[in-house]
């Protein structure tokens, strides 16, 4: 089944807004109408430049998506510093990181927090990319498949196939975020056909043949021809190369 690649920029906590004008700006334009056809091009900066992104891109008529980088899984109320799935839809979002493994490991975001926010997502209709990946020392062990399946199963618990098949998973070796470490093409192709076999066992194989899995982890614009040519790696999640312009660009490229 062909699936339709993914580009995804995470800014992380970077960029104020003027800045984060700047640069969809330059990405903006760069954007060809081909693109839409052949690549799905997402935009996730922090929570305060999602409108002014989305506001450039709209004007600009340009289909990029943007999508958050967190999210809270209740609607409103007494939750001092979070964000609702409203209030991000407000903003323009199509789609939301969830369970980034910075937020996972620095802000200690568990399986079922991920699950939480997944499921409130979905209940208002936004797209979540699911993050999941070892450690270097759940990799040295050899439980990579095992730990990473897990994650998927648990962030998953409740959702029905019409549903996931709307969300994207990011396999991202935490060993290889932020490190100039990239896992070999072999060693993510391995895991994100795990990935893969595991939503087949939970959605069935036509759903999760449907569905995108993307690479994270230190991809540039040397090494993304090789991952994206494996049969399981549908795009990728960008961290450091999102954040210039010129190299955003070369990797969409690169999955059209
Ligand atoms: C990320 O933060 O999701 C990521 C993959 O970062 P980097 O590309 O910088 O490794």
């Amino acid at each position: 089944m062909a699936r339709k690649p993914m580009m995804a920029g995470n800014w992380k906590m970077n960029n104020a807004i003027g800045e984060a004008v700047v640069l969809t700006q330059e990405i903006s334009n760069n954007w060809w109408k081909d693109w839409e056809d052949k690549v799905d091009v997402v935009i996730c900066p922090p929570f305060v430049d999602l409108k002014p992104v989305k506001t450039v891109l709209e004007f600009d008529k340009t289909k990029i998506f943007v999508g958050a980088q967190n999210v809270y899984w209740e609607e409103a109320g007494a939750f001092t510093g979070e964000v609702s799935v409203p209030m991000i839809r407000e903003c323009g979002c199509d789609y939301c990181i969830v369970g980034h493994s910075e937020r996972r490991g620095l802000f200690g975001e568990t399986n079922e927090d991920v699950n939480k926010k997944v499921r409130a997502l979905l209940g208002g209709r936004l797209k979540p990319i699911v993050c999941v990946g070892e450690s270097l020392a759940v990799r040295d062990e050899g439980t990579t498949n095992e730990y990473v399946c897990a994650q998927v199963k648990a962030a998953f618990a409740g959702v029905d196939a019409d549903d996931a098949a709307k969300c994207v998973v990011a396999y991202e070796p935490i060993w290889a975020i932020g490190t100039g470490r990239t896992a070999t093409p072999e060693q993510a192709e391995e895991v994100c056909a795990a990935v893969r076999a595991q939503l087949a066992v939970l959605f069935g194989e036509e759903t999760a043949q449907a569905m995108r899995i993307l690479y994270g982890g230190s991809m540039n614009p040397g090494n993304v021809d090789a991952l994206v040519a494996e049969p399981d790696i549908d795009g990728g999640l960008i961290g450091g190369a999102s954040l210039k312009c010129d190299s955003f660009i070369q990797l969409v490229k690169a999955v059209m």
